[in-house]
């Protein structure tokens, strides 16, 4: 296997105000812990450096006047800092602008296309973009959520529009609904958007009845989860409800939005994720790119804001990316919990919302009879 690592140190230079959540110490860590493991120097591990996406790339999923909004926004913090103004300035909630932001930006949402060029060209297997500022809220013509722009929903419609797939899939497991990417494929049947989310939570979206619209009408699984739920729900959800669904939808490339804010000692997140169970949930993700697309798979940082759970999870996933199987797990299991979600009434009511009851019984191989029955009665019968 080969895996690109993609990162930046610009990507250190989108400054938020001091104790943002959202913060650069993010992937210094996570780069810190990589290195303090040697496994940036590991065989089959290449580290990249990103391009930066264009105006026309970004403008397949953003309005232009949105584009240059936040490119201009940028540009007035740094005139102001010449004037001794502060490095980093309100833009919308939650969400900050710094002199050099419009650069970090513009190359969050270039790596995953370099990584899709990477992997189009057989150079590599899959990646990991370890990316800040996060996309999965950045709206078509609206900052959202620490979000500037959509990075892997520019990276699904350049895979379409430049390498003319007509399948990828998007799989979501970062803590909140992922509410820009399911706006801009809502009606889209090209991208299949799957998120699992935390509800009720920020930023409310994501039922699941919202399914899709229009053509893209079934291309949209949303399961909102209660606070508390761990691995022994999501387990079952990602092999019961997403990779039918997968299976189902044919991808010709599968992108994570990954955030690693459902671990259980997220300051954010309220679910019960360990680190082991973002890389079985992670395995799973593997193993169905590998079943059903030549293993290309590409994962764009999301969401994290405890540092050594991130860190952890981030060498976990790059672990995993590289075939191998162990977690690097500081924390340990999540806390036990009061109560339990009935699993089994959610992922009936899932199956059924999506029309997948029965889907495994239908499209599994069918048995050679033939050869069962000579098994069964031995050679000689
Ligand atoms: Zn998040």
């Amino acid at each position: 296997m080969t895996t690109a690592l993609i990162y930046d140190p610009i990507f250190l230079e989108h400054i938020t105000p001091h104790n943002h959540p959202e913060r650069p110490e993010r992937l210094k860590m996570a780069m810190g812990v990589l290195k303090a493991l040697n496994w940036l120097e590991r065989d089959g591990l290449v580290q990249m450096t990103p391009r930066a996406a264009t105006e026309d790339e970004l403008a397949m999923v953003h309005d232009r006047t949105y584009i240059q909004y936040v490119a201009a926004a940028a540009q007035k913090v740094a005139e102001e800092q010449l004037q001794g103004g502060r490095p980093t300035r309100y833009f919308a909630p939650n969400t900050y602008i710094s002199a050099r932001s419009y650069e970090a930006a513009i190359k969050a949402a270039g790596a995953p296309l370099t990584a899709i060029d990477a992997i189009m060209k057989g150079e590599i297997d899959n990646a990991y973009c370890l990316v800040r500022p996060p996309g999965h809220h950045a709206l078509p013509d609206d900052t959202m959520g620490f979000c500037l722009f959509n990075n892997v929903a520019v990276a699904a419609r350049y895979a379409i529009d430049h390498y003319g797939l007509e399948r990828v899939m998007i799989i979501d497991y970062d803590v909140h609904h992922g509410n820009g990417t399911q706006d801009i494929f809502y009606t889209d049947p090209r991208v299949l958007y799957f998120s699992t989310h935390q509800a009720p939570f920020y930023p409310g979206t994501g039922l699941s009845e919202e399914r899709g619209e229009g053509a893209g009408l079934g291309t949209t699984i949303n399961v909102p989860l209660p606070a508390t739920t761990g691995y022994e729900t999501y387990e079952p959800v990602f092999r019961q409800v997403m990779a039918p669904a997968a299976d189902r939808f044919n991808p010709q490339l599968i992108l994570v939005s990954a955030g690693f804010d459902a671990h259980w000692s997220d300051p954010l997140g309220g679910m019960n994720l360990s680190t082991a169970g973002f890389a079985q949930l992670t395995g799973i993700i593997i193993e169905l790119a590998q079943f059903l697309c030549d293993g290309r798979l590409v994962m764009v940082q999301e969401g994290g804001y405890n540092l050594d759970a991130m860190a952890a999870c981030v060498a976990t996933c790059v672990n995993w990316l590289l075939g191998d199987d162990a977690a690097v797990d500081s924390l340990g299991p999540a806390p036990r919990t009061a109560f339990r979600v009935n699993t089994d009434v959610l992922i009936a009511e899932l199956r059924r919302i999506h029309h997948l009851t029965g889907y495994r019984m239908r499209n599994a191989p069918k048995p050679d009879i033939e050869r069962l029955r000579r098994e069964v009665k031995g050679p000689d019968a």
